[in-house]
C-alpha cells in the first residue's frame, strides 16, 4: 500500500529562512501516489453531496479538480489578484508581513450550492478562511475544507472553528 507521506519531500528554508515548505511534486509525479491521495481526500468528503469544489491557487488546483471529477462536481478557481478576467469578489487576508487578497469570479458559485475547499496544505488557516469568506459572499453552503496536510502547530483550525476540517496528513 503506497504511503502518501513518502512523497511529501521537506525542502528547508524555502521561501525564506525558518520555513519548511512541504513539496508535493514528488507526489504528483507518480500515478500510484496520486490515486492513493485522491481516494483519502474523497473517503474524507464522505457521502457528502457536493456542487462544486473550490481550489485555492495554485496547489489546490491539481487534486480540487480531480476531486470535482470524481464527485460529480463542478471546479472554481480562487486566485491571487489580476489573474481572474470576469467580475470578482475580492478578500484581503493577513500574512506573516503584510496583506494579501484572494478573488473569485463572482457569478462562479450559486446561493445554496454545496461547497468543497481545497487547498495543499493548511498553515496559519488565512489563506483558507479567505476562501470561505468568498464562497459567503456568493451564498455557498461550505460542506467541508479538505487538505492534503495540516500542520498542526500553526492552529489552522481554529480559524475555521465553524467548518469541518479535514487532512490527510498531520505534521
Ligand atoms: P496559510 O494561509 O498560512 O494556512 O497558508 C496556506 C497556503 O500557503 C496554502 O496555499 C499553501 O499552499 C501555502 N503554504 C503555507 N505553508 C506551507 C508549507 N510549509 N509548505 C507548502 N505550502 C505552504
Amino acid at each position: 500500500m503506497i504511503s502518501i507521506e513518502d512523497y511529501i519531500r521537506d525542502i528547508q528554508d524555502f521561501p525564506k529562512m525558518g520555513v519548511v515548505f512541504k513539496d508535493i511534486t514528488p507526489l504528483l509525479a507518480n500515478h500510484l501516489a496520486i490515486e492513493r491521495c485522491l481516494e483519502l481526500l474523497l473517503e474524507k468528503v464522505g457521502d457528502e453531496k457536493i456542487d462544486k469544489v473550490v481550489g485555492i491557487e495554485s496547489r489546490g488546483f491539481f487534486f480540487g479538480m480531480l476531486l470535482a471529477q470524481k464527485l460529480n462536481a463542478g471546479f472554481v478557481p480562487i486566485r491571487k489578484p489580476g489573474k481572474l478576467p470576469y467580475e470578482t469578489h475580492k478578500e484581503p487576508y493577513l500574512l506573516e508581513y503584510g496583506m494579501d487578497v484572494l478573488e473569485m469570479h463572482e457569478d462562479a458559485i450559486k446561493k445554496g450550492e454545496r461547497i468543497l475547499i481545497h487547498d495543499d496544505v493548511l498553515a496559519t488557516g488565512g489563506t483558507a478562511r479567505a476562501a470561505c469568506n468568498l464562497v459567503k459572499k456568493c451564498g455557498g453552503e461550505i460542506v467541508q475544507c479538505n487538505f492534503i496536510m495540516q500542520i498542526d502547530f500553526l492552529c489552522g483550525n481554529e480559524k475555521l472553528k465553524s467548518y469541518d476540517v479535514a487532512s490527510v496528513l498531520n505534521y
